[in-house]
């Protein structure tokens, strides 16, 4: 536990000392749960949305964008369901003052009983060796058995409280686990209440006149609202899909995991509308595509699983998460969720305007089902960026912390460098900069030796170093050095380009899939 906590208390400073995430307004002593990207954070993230919409809008033909405002009609959240039913069940523990979410507090404790396998597993698999069958060992073993069983039957009573809102047995369980508050260690708990997660906000100018809003707490409302406008302007059929990218906002109740859990966050989300009756089959493969979306950027393979929700959202027939494996052990990731006809049919009820679609070949009108695939961005750039942090051990017995960074998504994709500051080495460094820009994100550096040079870039992320040195001014060729194997090689100035753009296009990437 204090190596996980020591990992991600690196990759936090990590962030902020190479610029790429800053709290919020760190002058004032910051703000909860909220965050700025800085100058590195800001180009990891763009490259991050930019891959997810290559993938599903310009890859899909029959997947559209859109980008609707944050402020929506209040009526859009009382016919959603967020008026009502959006909160999360909290509890507060009466020494430390400390509040939590009484339903994260038992999923932690759960959490704890997967660690207790994979302890066993790398046991078995230190005692046995090469023989070592780990699927094997998972379906057989005895300890393990009773872990996952006593886990899964945790859940499952979970669910089932949070279904029927029997908020006394969500403490009673918590009581009965003996769980207690992580920061002081007591277990003297209040009851467990509900509290609801939007923003509230006023349109107007007057107090008087003044409209009660909400910031959204998910850009998916703005793509029902929109259904029909986008399907006829864009003559789409049924299947098919509207995607979106952009800021939802809420009140999370504890929010301590840097930019795993934020106040204003970024997400991308895409909404696929099909044919009633064909939802479980399109389910299953949104659930295929985006996991091979996460493989594609080689993050392996272990480090992603599946959870499917005991615990069904209101609006939802099936529920999965793609979980990742952070610092702080595998959590929620991205969503998959069947979200039937509700929202549509909600909007028709709320708004007494039909949002149906006109099936040619059935030759009749209905509410589409939706299948939804939504990421949270933020938390897709902390998945990248914890896993890519890793110090190195070297052969000559030191180490180097390197930012292996998928190359497809690295802020700066090559550092030029002339070896001195003189002899016309600055100037071939900067026409080599003038030339590449065009196609990539390329940055100049001349300060320190160029050892450590290699050293801040490795710690950047940047996937190539491209030295410039006396033989250049004789043969036109550089050095260009590879972030993770640190190999070097001698290229001509022209072969350049290619050499970047094999590893980095985003072609070469998305093909993985
Ligand atoms: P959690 O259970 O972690 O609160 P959720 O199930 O409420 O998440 P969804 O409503 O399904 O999340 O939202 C879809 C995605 O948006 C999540 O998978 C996550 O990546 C992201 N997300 C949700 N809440 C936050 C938040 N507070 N900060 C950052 N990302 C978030």
């Amino acid at each position: 536990m204090a190596k996980q906590e020591d990992q991600f208390k690196k990759v936090v400073s990590h962030a902020k000392e190479y610029g790429y995430v800053f709290q919020s307004s760190e002058i004032y002593d910051g703000l909860s749960a909220v965050y700025d990207y800085a100058q590195n954070g800001v180009e990891l993230k763009k490259n991050i949305r930019d891959y997810w919409w290559r993938a599903m809008v310009q890859m899909h033909d029959n997947i559209v964008g859109l980008d609707a405002a944050i402020f929506m009609h209040p009526t859009t959240w009382k016919a959603s369901g967020h008026v009502d039913a959006f909160s999360d069940p909290l509890i507060d523990n009466k020494d430390s003052k400390k509040r939590y979410r009484a339903d994260v507090l038992v999923e932690d404790y759960v959490g704890k009983l997967d660690t207790k396998i994979e302890k066993e597993v790398k046991k078995a698999a230190k005692r046995f060796g090469e023989s070592f069958d780990k699927a094997q060992f998972l379906e057989t073993n005895p300890r393990v058995l009773q872990y996952k069983e006593k886990g899964a039957a945790i859940l499952k009573r979970l669910g089932q409280s949070l279904e029927k809102e029997d908020l006394a047995d969500v403490k009673a369980l918590i009581e009965e686990l003996e769980i207690a508050c992580p920061l002081s260690g007591s277990r003297n708990w209040t009851d467990v209440k509900q509290f609801n997660l939007m923003f509230g906000t006023k349109l107007g100018a007057s107090a008087e006149t003044a409209m009660d809003l909400y910031l959204r707490p998910e850009t998916a409302q703005g793509i029902f609202v929109n259904f029909l406008n986008v399907q006829k302007t864009s003559r789409m059929k049924i299947p098919f899909g509207i995607a979106q990218t952009g800021k939802a906002f809420r009140n999370e109740i504890v929010a301590r995991q840097f930019i795993f859990r934020m106040r204003e966050f970024e997400q991308m989300e895409m909404q696929f509308f099909v044919k009633p009756g064909t939802q479980k089959e399109w389910y299953e493969k949104w659930k295929e595509t985006r996991l091979k979306w996460h493989m594609s950027l080689g993050m392996g393979e272990d480090n992603y699983r599946f959870h499917d929700h005991e615990k069904l959202a209101h609006y939802a027939d099936a529920a999965t998460d793609i979980e990742f494996k952070f610092p702080f052990g595998f959590k929620e990731l991205e969503g998959i969720h069947s979200r039937t006809d509700f929202d549509l049919k909600a909007h028709e009820e709320f708004s007494g305007k039909k949002l149906q679609y006109f099936d040619h070949e059935e030759n009749k009108s209905y509410v589409p089902y939706v299948v939804e695939t939504s990421i949270g961005l933020d938390r897709m750039f902390l998945a990248i960026f914890s896993n890519a942090l890793q110090e190195e051990a070297l052969e000559n017995g030191t180490t180097r912390t390197v930012l292996k960074l998928p190359a497809v998504l690295a802020p700066t994709k090559a550092a030029v460098l002339p070896l001195v500051k003189k002899d016309g080495l600055p100037e071939i460094a900067r026409q080599i900069i003038d030339d590449l820009k065009w196609d990539f994100n390329v940055i100049y550096d001349e300060k320190d030796a160029v050892g450590r040079r290699y050293r801040r870039q490795d710690a950047n992320g940047t996937p190539f170093c491209i030295t410039v040195d006396h033989e250049t001014l004789n043969d036109n060729s550089v050095t260009i050095r590879h972030r993770d194997t640190m190999e070097q090689k001698r290229v001509k100035i022209e072969a350049l380009k290619e050499i970047i753009k094999q590893e980095t296009d985003v072609k070469t990437w998305l093909m993985k899939m």
